[in-house]
C-alpha cells in the first residue's frame, strides 16, 4: 500500500497550526490510484449482502459512492446540521473546543437494513462515533466502518470498540 501512501499529499498546519493535513486530492485524481483505493475499501465487505452505504460529509461522501456502486448497494449522506432537506435525526460530538453535529434523514434507514460507514479519516473518533449512533438509533444492522487513513496515535478506534473498522493505511 506504500504506492497509495505515495500519491496523498501531506500539508502542515492546514487548516491549523500543528495539524498535518491528509490531502488525498492527490490521489483520487489518479485513475489508479483511485480505482485500487476503492477495491481496498471494499474488499473487506464484500459477500456480506451489505444494501446500504453511509458516507460522511464531505470527502465521505466520495468514497462511499464509489464503494457503495461496488458493492451493489445504495448511498445514504450523514451531513452537517440543516442540511438535508427532510426530517432528520442528529447526534452532537465533542470537539476540542466546543462541540459539533451531524444529521441523517430519519427515513433513509431501518430495521432491514445492512449497513457500511465510510470516511476519509480516523482520527479522535468522534465523528465516525456519531455516525454509528445515527445508524444504530434508526435500527439497521452496522457491519462495520471503513476508513481510508487510520492516525493510530490518536486512539480513535477506541471510540468505536462495538463495531468492526478496517483501514486501509495507517500512519
Ligand atoms: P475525528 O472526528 O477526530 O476522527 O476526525 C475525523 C474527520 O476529520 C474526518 O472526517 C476527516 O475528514 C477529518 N480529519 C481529521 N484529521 C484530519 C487530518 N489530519 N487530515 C485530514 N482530515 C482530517
Amino acid at each position: 500500500m506504500d504506492h497509495l501512501k505515495a500519491r496523498i499529499r501531506h500539508v502542515p498546519d492546514f487548516p491549523k497550526p500543528g495539524i498535518l493535513f491528509y490531502d488525498i486530492t492527490t490521489l483520487l485524481a489518479d485513475p489508479a490510484g483511485f480505482r485500487e483505493t476503492i477495491d481496498a475499501l471494499t474488499a473487506p465487505y464484500a459477500g456480506q449482502g451489505i444494501d446500504r452505504v453511509v458516507g460522511i460529509e464531505s470527502r465521505g461522501f466520495i468514497l462511499a459512492a464509489a464503494v457503495a456502486d461496488r458493492l451493489g448497494a445504495g448511498f445514504v449522506p450523514i451531513r452537517k446540521p440543516g442540511k438535508l432537506p427532510s426530517t432528520t435525526l442528529g447526534e452532537s460530538y465533542a470537539l476540542e473546543y466546543g462541540t459539533d453535529s451531524l444529521e441523517i434523514h430519519d427515513d433513509a434507514l431501518g430495521a432491514g437494513h445492512r449497513v457500511l460507514v465510510v470516511d476519509d479519516v480516523l482520527a479522535t473518533g468522534g465523528t465516525a462515533r456519531a455516525a454509528v449512533n445515527l445508524v444504530q438509533r434508526l435500527g439497521s444492522t452496522l457491519h462495520g466502518v471503513a476508513f481510508l487513513i487510520e492516525l493510530d496515535f490518536l486512539k480513535g478506534r477506541e471510540k468505536l470498540a462495538d463495531v468492526p473498522v478496517t483501514s486501509v493505511l495507517r500512519y
